[in-house]
C-alpha cells in the first residue's frame, strides 16, 4: 500500500477542502476503498475521512420524496420503515448483497460508488483501460463469465457489481452533490457513464463533489415491487442477472412497469423498451417473456457469457410474476 495523508473532517465544506488534494478519495465505510488500497489498484495521496460528517439521517420531505443521506448504512436502509414498506425493492436489493457485516459498514453513497470486479481489474499485473488507461482490456479475450452482455464497448466490458443501484435506477432517484461550483441534483440515469473509449471515467461527478443524499421520489405503485438476484451462491456472492421491478396494475391491466436489470450491464440497466412493452397490456407470462425478449434485444455476447443473456430474460420473467402476485 502506498503512504497517504489522513485526515478527519466534521463538515461538507472541510470534506470538500481537504479532496482538493490532488488524487484525495472520500472514506465511507472503507469496503471497497481500502480492499482496492491493499492491493495497489486505488493509490490515493490523500484520505478524506468523511465518517463525522453529519450524513446519515433518512427523512422525509414535504412532497413525499425520501432523502437517504450519504452516510446512512446499508443496513439502515433496508430496515428504515419508509425504505421498507414504500420501496421494498430496495430493501430486497441492499439484504440480497454483500453479508450482514459489510452492510453494517456500507453506505448509501459507497454502495453508488463500488468499483467493479472484473478479476483483471483488481489485479495490476493485469492489463486494464480502466485501471491504467490506454493499456487494452484483458477480459475481452480472456476469461470473461462475470462480464457484461449490455452497454459495453470494445475498451471495456465490466459489469456494475452494486444491486442497490439496480433498485435505484428503477424508482428514477436523484443524486444529490455539493462541489466547489455548488450544489447540485443528478438524475439517477445520468449518474453511471457507459465506458465507451474512456472505462475510467465511471460517473457524472467530477473531481472532489461530495454525495450528500439520495432522493426517492413518490412512486406509489413502487409498494407492488420486487428484487431479484440470481448468483452463484444462496448469499455473499455478486449478481450473475438480477432484475427489479414495480408494477401499477389495475383489473389485471400494466398501467405503468419499472424494469431494471443488474449483474449483466455496465452501469445499473434500465429497461425501458421492456417498460414501453409492458404498459397498457394484460399481465401475463407471455407478456412477461416478450419484455425480457425486448431488454435483452442489444446483449452483446462473449466466450464465456452467453448463458448470461437466458439467465436474466427468465430472471426478469421471475421478477415480474412474483410483482403481480402481490396483493
Ligand atoms: C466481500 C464483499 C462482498 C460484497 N458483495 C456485494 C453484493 O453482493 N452486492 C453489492 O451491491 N455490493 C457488494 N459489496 C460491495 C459493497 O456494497 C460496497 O463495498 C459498499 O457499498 C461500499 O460502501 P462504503 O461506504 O464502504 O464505501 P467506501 O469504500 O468508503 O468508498 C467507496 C468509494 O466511494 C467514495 N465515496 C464514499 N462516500 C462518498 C461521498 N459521500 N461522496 C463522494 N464519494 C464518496 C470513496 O472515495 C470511494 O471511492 C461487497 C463488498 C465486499 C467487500
Ligand atoms: S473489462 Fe474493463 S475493468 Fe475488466 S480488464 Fe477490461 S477494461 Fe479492465
Amino acid at each position: 500500500m502506498q503512504p497517504f495523508a489522513f485526515i478527519t473532517v466534521t463538515g461538507e465544506q472541510a470534506a470538500r477542502q481537504a479532496a482538493a488534494y490532488p488524487d484525495a478519495r472520500y472514506l465511507a465505510g472503507g469496503t471497497t476503498l481500502i480492499d482496492l488500497m491493499k492491493l495497489n489498484v486505488e493509490r490515493p495521496s490523500t484520505v478524506v475521512d468523511i465518517n463525522a460528517v453529519p450524513l446519515a439521517a433518512i427523512s422525509e420531505l414535504p412532497d413525499g420524496t425520501v432523502r437517504v443521506g450519504a452516510m446512512v448504512r446499508n443496513s439502515d436502509m433496508a430496515h428504515h420503515p419508509l425504505v421498507r414498506d414504500r420501496y421494498p425493492l430496495i430493501s430486497q436489493a441492499i439484504l440480497a448483497g454483500a453479508s450482514g457485516q459489510i452492510r453494517n459498514m456500507a453506505t448509501t453513497a459507497g454502495n453508488l460508488l463500488q468499483r467493479t470486479r472484473c478479476y483483471y481489474f483488481r489485479d495490476t499485473t493485469m492489463r486494464c483501460n480502466k485501471r491504467e488507461p490506454g493499456t487494452g482490456c484483458a477480459a475481452i479475450d480472456g476469461y470473461n463469465r462475470i462480464h457484461a452482455v449490455l452497454g459495453t464497448s470494445e475498451h471495456c466490458i465490466a459489469t456494475h457489481p452494486s444491486d442497490l443501484c439496480v433498485a435505484l435506477a428503477a424508482v428514477d432517484a436523484t443524486v444529490r452533490v455539493v462541489g466547489s461550483k455548488g450544489a447540485r441534483a443528478v438524475p439517477f440515469g445520468e449518474f453511471h457513464v457507459l465506458p465507451d473509449e474512456r472505462p475510467e471515467r465511471e460517473t457524472a461527478l467530477e473531481p472532489g463533489e461530495l454525495i450528500v443524499a439520495v432522493d426517492l421520489p413518490p412512486l406509489p405503485f413502487a409498494r407492488r415491487s420486487v428484487y431479484v438476484k440470481v448468483r452463484d451462491r444462496a448469499s455473499y456472492a455478486f449478481a450473475l442477472a438480477s432484475a427489479a421491478v414495480a408494477l401499477d396494475l389495475s383489473g389485471g391491466v400494466i398501467r405503468q412497469a419499472r424494469v431494471a436489470l443488474g449483474g449483466i450491464a455496465t452501469r445499473p440497466w434500465r429497461a425501458h423498451e421492456a417498460e414501453l412493452l409492458l404498459e397498457g397490456r394484460e399481465a401475463s407470462v407471455e407478456m412477461y417473456r416478450q419484455a425480457a425478449d425486448a431488454a435483452l434485444a442489444a446483449a452483446i455476447p462473449r466466450r464465456h457469457n452467453a448463458f448470461k443473456i437466458e439467465l436474466a430474460r427468465r430472471t426478469l420473467v421471475r421478477a415480474l410474476s412474483r410483482a403481480e402476485a402481490l396483493s
